[in-house]
């Protein structure tokens, strides 16, 4: 079968490798579309074993279900993720789901970006989900991100009327922003790139700040005197994080969410948060929880429209412009198919 295989991050290349095969309780689909996460663009640049199968968000047709494979048939289009907690450790028992040795070790074989990926009994049962004939199949492709939000904002309290930052106005940032919304709070998201703000400003954002162009203090005190409730960071780097520690109210929350490219450790100044009670926490990656929650809000209930944030889908061989598109900001997420 034909996949796409990383070498490094500027050496991708479509090679014939070994078709799954599968037992009877797991299950082969067939690519249709795969996209490209920001944390799989974390990996093209710094994971060591390569080449390696990348790709995890990703919707496929179901071409053989082992015999006691109950849920799916042949045929069906189904979204899938990739990693499952085992719900019994000690992380799980704390609600650190993605912090389980399980979840990290459980993946899709042998990864999005290929012809035929293999589904286990633990993903059939908690991380893949049957799309609507009427539905988009590349709308489902946020299925995913969406959880991984969701997880962020289980995790955030908050209070009607509060005001989030949204810090970055990617996919991400307006995934947030529209999650915001839901819930009936005020965003105001912050990014250098004007017309990502505009953007946002079109999702529903109550005010954008472009700090290149005003002072971003200023303006928070304007919108909220007191400062900021709480800070999403999509974004992390010593710019958004000192940003967040001067504009955030006391008793406030930042929530790392995202991290950039070989990020230096950086300086945080603990005075300000002991004295301002301030908490900072991370979320990284989603649950089966949030998963179905997410599908709820974009593909059964569409609740959660991410049509504005599809472009062009590439077919696999040029996976490398789809990149290159994604790091220049000129499209919110690659589309791939084979
Ligand atoms: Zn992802
Ligand atoms: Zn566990």
């Amino acid at each position: 079968m034909k996949a796409l295989l990383c070498y490094n991050e500027k050496d991708f290349r479509m090679e014939e490798i070994e078709k799954p095969s599968i037992s009877d309780d797991e299950m082969l689909m067939e690519l249709l579309y795969c996209g490209l996460c920001g944390s799989d663009i974390v990996k093209i640049f710094e994971t060591k074993d390569k080449p390696s199968v990348y790709g995890h968000e990703v919707v496929g047709k179901v071409v053989e279900a082992g015999a006691k494979v109950k849920k799916f048939k042949a045929g069906d289009i189904v979204v899938a993720a990739h990693h499952i907690p085992c719900g019994e450790c000690h992380y799980c028992k704390h609600g650190n789901h993605t912090m389980c040795e399980m979840f990290n070790e459980t993946n899709i074989y042998p990864g999005g970006f290929c012809q035929y990926i293999r589904l286990s009994p633990e993903h059939i049962k908690n991380t893949t989900f049957k799309l609507p004939e009427e539905s988009n199949p590349l709308e489902a492709l946020f299925v995913e991100p969406l959880a991984c939000c969701i997880r962020a904002m289980d995790r955030i309290q908050y209070l009607e009327g509060d005001v989030f930052s949204v810090v970055g106005a990617g996919a991400i940032g307006i995934l947030f922003l529209k999650l915001i919304k839901l819930a009936g709070l005020k965003a105001v998201v912050i990014d250098l790139d004007q017309d990502r703000l505009e953007m946002a400003r079109e999702f529903g954002a109550d005010h954008v700040i472009n700090p290149s162009e005003d002072d971003l203090l200023t303006e928070i005190k304007k919108i909220t005197p007191i400062g900021i409730d709480s800070a999403v960071l999509t974004v992390t780097n010593k710019f958004t994080v000192t940003d967040a520690l001067s504009y955030i109210r006391p008793g406030g929350q930042i929530n790392i969410f995202g991290m950039g490219l070989n990020i230096e450790p950086i300086p945080v100044d603990f005075n300000r948060i002991y004295k301002g009670e301030l908490t900072i926490r991370s979320t990284y990656s989603a649950t089966p929880d949030t998963l179905a929650r997410s599908y709820d809000l974009i593909v059964k209930d569409r609740k959660i429209d991410v049509s504005a944030l599809l472009s062009e889908v590439l077919p696999l061989s040029e996976f490398k412009k789809g990149l290159d598109l994604m790091l220049d900001r000129k499209i919110y997420k690659a589309f791939y198919k084979l």
